[in-house]
């Protein structure tokens, strides 16, 4: 059966200090809940994700990079590569995420090389997707997410699939406090898991988890999750709140 996942991605927030702080705290909140079903993860920047990794440890708090580079190693300044990430211990990265998409010209041809070359280096992924305004005003928000899917994705085959998180989150709902509706969300969470189901089978599709992303916040957590074909959420500006964050785990 798929998991529950709620993840918090850190962005360019947090300096050494303030991780080891978010990362106690929230420890601290979930130690006490009953997290059986529901996997936490946060994704701080890459200076402190090995500080972020030990002060986890024995915790229920998975650690993420919210990013890595396609190359297994060379000359490429300022860029981290997936061995350094498992150096460190870290086991999952965001891939795709639409301010890489936006600001540092990640296209779904490059993406589609990041996701394999996590996969060679045994990361499971949470990768990113989601229409911008003007795809939905025009009614193309189901094409623009299949081919998002279908390009960077549908060259795997279903083992390989099955280690990736899809992370649906509209552009148009990520930091601007507008969300999609409970209903916006499930209706395209249906969609991608019938494009899933038509390309790899039933089997492979319920079992991969999808996750909404967009102004997710603890007042409208629990609507949003208890959509059936919502997973969880990938949550900016809440995570960077203990409290705000373990609302939202706890809308589960
Ligand atoms: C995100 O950046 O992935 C995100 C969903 O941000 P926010 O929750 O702030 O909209």
């Amino acid at each position: 059966m798929r998991k529950n996942i709620v993840a918090g991605n850190w962005k360019m927030n947090n300096d050494l200090k303030a991780t080891r702080k978010l990362v106690k705290q929230i420890r601290k909140s979930i130690k006490k809940s009953n997290l059986n079903t529901t996997r936490v993860i946060v994704a701080p920047t890459f200076v402190n994700l090995a500080t972020a990794v030990k002060r986890s440890k024995k915790s229920k708090v998975e650690v993420a990079a919210q990013n890595m580079h396609q190359a297994n190693s060379g000359a490429f300044t300022g860029e981290i590569s997936a061995e350094m990430l498992k150096s460190v211990g870290v086991k999952t990265v965001i891939l795709g995420h639409s301010e890489r998409r936006a600001y540092f010209n990640e296209t779904d041809a490059l993406l589609a090389e990041k996701v394999n070359t996590a996969l060679a280096h045994k990361l499971e992924i949470i990768f990113c997707f989601g229409e911008e305004l003007a795809d939905r005003k025009s009614g193309n928000e189901e094409a623009v997410v299949g081919s998002q899917i279908k390009n960077a994705l549908f060259h795997l085959g279903s083992d390989a699939f099955k280690k990736v998180i899809l992370a649906y989150e509209p552009v148009w709902a990520i930091g601007t406090g507008e969300t999609a509706s409970p209903e916006q969300a499930q209706d395209m969470h249906a969609f991608i898991r019938k494009t899933l189901a038509d390309k790899y089978g039933n089997e492979v599709a319920d079992s991969v988890s999808i996750l909404y992303g967009g102004s997710v916040k603890p007042g409208n957590a629990k609507e949003i999750f208890s959509k059936p074909d919502v997973d969880g959420g990938l949550i900016g500006g809440a995570a960077l709140n203990a409290k705000d964050f373990y609302a939202i785990i706890s809308a589960f």
